[in-house]
């Protein structure tokens, strides 16, 4: 099994941050499930990076040639590959990829996650979608896509594309339990015109 995850750069405000993302590191490593990140070595990136190698797992680095120019990469990583740009790295690391994870981050990881989780409703990704609510980072951003299905923007089915668990300790169990997402997502991809009452 291959997962990509996607997390922040930076450390946050609280060591908890870094430390759950180096538990999921330790946690994908030691059951064997190759891992893909965007190759940094700092902030909760660096943290999931060391998490993995500390048992030894495989973690593939995806980084953009100005990052790598500027000595951004984690020296460390089972293979690190650089490419010309973000879109390539974005398309990279989701394409091969049975599911992804969101630890907490700022602008880069909400990119991220939204790309896959836009994929999945075009029906063009099919992966399980599993999102870290650690110290309930997330919570607003899950009360903001239940008002995107209030507003009828998105369908109560595209409430379905993602789990969201507290702790790292859960991920894989969920990536494992995730329900199939329907192969003809297409079909309910635009949320009809009826009006609410
Ligand atoms: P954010 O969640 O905004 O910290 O963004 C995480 C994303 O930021 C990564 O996927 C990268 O695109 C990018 N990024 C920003 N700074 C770095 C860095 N020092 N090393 C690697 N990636 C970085």
């Amino acid at each position: 099994m291959q997962v990509c995850v996607y997390c922040g750069s930076s450390d946050g405000s609280d060591a908890s941050y870094r430390e759950q993302a180096f538990e999921l590191g330790r946690r994908l490593g030691a059951a064997k499930i190759r891992t893909v990140y965007g190759g940094g070595s700092v902030g909760s990136m660096g943290a999931l990076a060391d998490g993995v190698l500390s048992v030894d797992g495989e973690i593939v680095g995806i980084l953009p040639h100005f990052m790598h120019e500027l000595e951004w990469g984690h020296p460390g990583l089972s293979r690190l590959d650089v490419v010309s740009d973000m879109r390539v790295r974005k398309e990279k690391m989701l394409a091969g990829s049975d599911a992804c994870i969101a630890l907490p981050g700022g602008c880069g990881t909400f990119e991220e996650l939204f790309e896959a989780l836009t994929l999945k409703r075009l029906g063009l990704w099919f992966g399980a979608v599993i999102v870290v609510n650690t110290n309930q980072f997330f919570t607003p951003m899950q009360k903001f896509l239940q008002h995107a299905v209030d507003e009828r923007f998105m369908d109560i089915r595209h409430g379905q594309m993602w789990t969201l668990v507290d702790n790292t300790d859960e991920v894989i169990p969920a990536i494992k339990q995730a329900p199939q997402w329907p192969r003809d997502a297409r079909k309910f991809a635009a949320v009809g015109s009826q009006r609410k009452c």
